[in-house]
């Protein structure tokens, strides 16, 4: 009985369910770098990069353990350019009793995965993927019958099942969620530990080559490329975040610094996406440093939150929402991406500064996506389809299940409230407030209507007055709203014909 387990790139991990009772002698392991899956969007280079080479490391990884591995690497001129394709090759070779693999982590690949049984004729043993707390059920279980679907209540749940920061059934420090200490602005501080970078080695040098010869006109630059690709290595990124930037992790964590692209975020992401770090592990790490005193308890717990919390519950949202998720747009929006989310040519400094990092890193961190990028989009009313795409795009971490929700839901509001209470929805008071951003900018922060005006604010009053049918009932925006019936009526005009005048010069 040889069976045939396929690995997605997603799943380099060694405790992965579809290895589990594996036999080495009989058993061989499939990795194959596909077209399909480099070109489904336009992925950012050093993503591809990434991914490619952490499955080549994992792949030597996996037989330096014993196992039998099958890899194709994206340049193979046999390469069939799918997972259907490549495995009906392994099959024509190895003739296998069986096909084993962890279920997909996306609506596409799931369901190329369920359609391999009746291609090949073979039984396909599709497993779960233990990585995650929550099975697909139980949050169904738990989002069903529900009035709303407040990520805190589906967070505590988790803090119960996982017994992280937990005395007893009541959660240490006697509350669950120490958010209000969590949004001071920064300072630039040159004396902040540097994130770990890796050089290079031979097997990542030649994927570089590869996808620079390949994919030449994607998004964004293979330079200093540094990216952990092993377990090690990214064991590494672990401990120096622990060390060195989760006790200031809480206090800075919604603040934007213009030279300092990472602050004290983990940069774990990538890692725990793909499967070289556990999530539930790294939640361990984290609060062994706050009971050995290394770090404050509301940055553990803001740090345990993010990934119990938010990423968990991101999951449970993509799939019990379903594969028309994708299509939401409560707004009704239709204005293309501009061209300077690719290019970062902006005058715009915020804008122009994060996305000229994206595209140097493939990285931002939450608040620049959320409140920058994410922001921008919803003020302007892009098309929400065009955003998600971007996000797919561009950052190294993004696979559909987790960039899906936290665009279409928590930043672009495009399911109308089925995941967030309120759009995040911002003017340049929040931004100059939050990062020192303004103070290189051409536009003034505090201007409304002037010269000077920075785009954001008339953009934000436009964007509630345009939707006030669909939002004047939100108890959350009942302030904003009754600031804007305050203004006088030439005000509101005034603000109105400055966005659509910059809208016009948008389009
Ligand atoms: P840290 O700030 O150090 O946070 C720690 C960890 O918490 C992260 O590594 C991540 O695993 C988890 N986390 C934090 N917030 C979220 C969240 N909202 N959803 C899920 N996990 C979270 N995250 C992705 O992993 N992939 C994406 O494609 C992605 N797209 C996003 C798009 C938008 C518009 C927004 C607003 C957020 C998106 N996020 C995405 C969530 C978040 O921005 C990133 O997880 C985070 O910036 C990664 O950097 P970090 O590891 O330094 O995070
Ligand atoms: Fe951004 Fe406005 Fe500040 Fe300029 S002034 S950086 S556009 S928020």
């Amino acid at each position: 009985m040889s069976r045939l387990i396929l690995i997605l790139g997603d799943q380099l991990s060694h405790t992965i369910s579809s290895l589990e009772g594996a036999d080495t002698a009989l058993d061989t392991i499939l990795l194959c770098e596909v077209m399909a899956e480099a070109t489904y969007v336009g992925h950012h280079k050093k993503k591809i990069a990434f991914i490619f080479s952490a499955m080549r490391h994992f792949a030597f990884e996996l037989r330096d353990a014993g196992y039998r591995v099958r890899y194709t690497r994206i340049d193979d001129e046999c390469n069939a350019g799918s997972f259907t394709g490549e495995i009906a090759r392994a099959i024509a070779e190895l003739s296998p009793s069986g096909i084993c693999v962890t279920q997909a982590g996306e609506w596409r690949v799931k369901s190329e995965l369920e359609a391999l049984a009746a291609a090949f004729d073979l039984p396909v043993d599709i497993r779960p993927d233990r990585r995650f707390l929550a099975t697909h059920e139980e949050f169904q279980r738990w989002a069903e019958g529900r009035k709303s679907l407040t990520m805190e209540y589906f967070y505590r749940e988790m803090r119960r099942k996982t017994r992280l920061l937990m005395q007893g059934d009541e959660p240490v420090g006697g509350r669950w969620n120490f958010d209000a200490e969590n949004r001071n602005p920064a300072k630039p501080d040159l004396l902040r530990p540097r994130h770990p970078v890796f050089e290079p080695d031979e097997v990542t040098r030649e994927v570089i080559d590869t996808v620079a010869r390949m994919f030449p006109n994607n998004f964004g630059t293979l330079k200093n490329f540094g990216f952990a690709v092993t377990h090690k290595e990214a064991e590494r990124v672990l401990a120096s975040f622990i060390d060195d930037f989760l006790p200031n992790f809480g206090a800075t964590q919604d603040a934007m610094l213009q030279d300092d692209p990472f602050l004290n975020h983990s940069l774990l992401s990538f890692y725990i996406n793909c499967g070289l770090l556990d999530a539930l592990e790294v939640c361990q790490r984290v609060e062994r440093a706050y009971l050995d005193g290394g770090a404050p308890l509301n940055a553990a717990e803001g740090f345990i939150r993010q990934i119990i919390g938010w990423r968990e519950y991101m999951r449970g949202i993509y799939w019990f929402a379903g594969p028309d998720y994708v299509d939401s747009n409560f707004f009704g929006n239709d204005r293309p991406l501009p061209g300077f989310y690719w290019s970062g040519k902006t005058h715009m400094n915020c804008m122009a500064t994060v996305i000229t990092e994206t595209i140097e890193h493939a990285y931002a961190h939450h608040i620049q996506r959320l409140m920058i990028t994410g922001n921008f989009a919803l003020l302007a009313g892009i098309d929400p389809k065009a955003v998600h795409q971007w996000y797919l795009e561009v950052y190294a971490d993004a696979y559909e299940w987790v960039e899906l929700p936290n665009v279409i839901g928590m930043s672009q509001f495009a399911d109308g409230g089925f995941l967030g209470t309120k759009p995040y929805a911002a003017s340049g008071n929040y931004i100059n407030r939050m990062s020192d951003y303004c103070g290189a900018c051409r536009y003034d922060p505090k201007e409304r209507l002037g010269e000077k005006a920075c785009p954001f604010n008339a953009l934000y009053w436009d964007f509630l007055a345009r939707n006030r049918d669909r939002l004047k009932s939100n108890h959350r925006l009942a302030q904003p709203y009754a600031t804007w019936a305050r203004m006088s009526e030439d005000i509101r005009h005034d603000l109105r014909a400055k966005a659509a005048a910059f809208l016009r010069r948008l389009d």
